[in-house]
């Protein structure tokens, strides 16, 4: 549960850092973002609190972090891709945590 709730905090602190007057947009574009772990509905069971995300998920793969980071350089997307990398670290944090490695490559 405390893996959910960083969740929330963490991109949290990261808009207030950023911005004292607009942080409240960019916190709901980051927690928008989170969108993301629909493809858990692809896995079965759906959620299980043991298994690492990282590489076990189609949107949790090392191709799409370099898009979450292209999409974090530009203007427009940049919440929308920082909103994602930071979602990424939380998720390998949490693997580091739970499994004792940073990144499911299988077996
Ligand atoms: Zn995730």
């Amino acid at each position: 549960m405390f893996h959910i709730f960083l969740h929330f905090l963490v991109p949290l602190l990261a808009s207030l850092a950023v911005s004292r007057q607009h942080w409240l947009k960019i916190w709901l574009i980051m927690m928008a973002t989170m969108a993301v772990d629909l493809d858990h509905l692809l896995a079965n069971p759906i959620y299980d609190p043991s298994r690492c995300s990282i590489g076990f998920h189609p949107l949790h793969q090392w191709p799409w972090f370099i898009v979450y980071g292209g999409l974090s350089a530009f203007k427009q997307t940049r919440w929308i891709g920082l909103g994602l990398l930071i979602h990424m670290a939380l998720d390998s944090i949490d693997c580091q945590w739970t499994n004792g490695i940073w990144y499911w490559l299988g077996g």
